[in-house]
């Protein structure tokens, strides 16, 4: 059985991280979407949010499931019994990055091996950062993320106020 992990911060989830998700569950009999905890990053959702708000983008495939984590991830992929990484790969700016993760993972954990997908040539410009920005100044959000997430982003920005008052 191949079991896959697909870290990452999904601080919210785009249509970029879906697109990978929804390809790189066709490849595998499990993917899981390691939803990374790390406070230093200063999320705008909680990760009990990201993960619940994933659950509900993915609720149509039966082969994902939504784990959140923290520390090092080769420990997590041991402990969920996976031997694959799946990163998705943008532009040239994400390779130099990705490059050293995998190696660095690599080097720590020989069995667990990364694999990249590139993105969907309409979601390459696309990263939660823009997405934050976009809903900070009311635009619309439609082609970025699923209307569940615009509605959370809206949520969570109405209550932070203007300029985090
Ligand atoms: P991290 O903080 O670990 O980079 P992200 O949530 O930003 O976490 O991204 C998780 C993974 O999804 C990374 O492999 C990243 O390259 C990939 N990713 C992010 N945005 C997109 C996108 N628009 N298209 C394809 N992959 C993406």
């Amino acid at each position: 059985m191949l079991k896959a992990i697909y870290p990452g911060s999904f601080d919210p989830v785009t249509y970029g991280h879906l697109d990978i998700i929804r390809r790189s569950s066709k490849l595998v009999d499990e993917l899981i979407v390691g939803v990374l905890c790390n406070k230093a990053k200063m999320p705008l959702f909680s990760v009990e949010e990201r993960v619940r708000i994933l659950e509900e983008v993915t609720k149509d495939l039966d082969n994902v499931r939504i784990v959140p984590f923290h520390g090092l991830l080769v420990e997590f992929a041991a402990k969920m019994g996976a031997g694959l990484i799946i990163r998705g790969l943008r532009a040239i700016t994400d390779f130099e990055y990705e490059l050293q993760m995998s190696q660095t993972n690599h080097k720590l954990e020989p069995n667990v091996e990364t694999m990249f997908l590139t993105t969907g040539i309409e979601y390459s410009y696309l990263s939660s950062t823009t997405v934050k920005e976009i809903a900070a100044f009311g635009g619309d959000l439609s082609q970025f993320v699923p209307e569940a997430v615009a509605v959370e982003l809206m949520k969570k920005i109405n209550t932070k106020g203007e300029c985090n008052k």
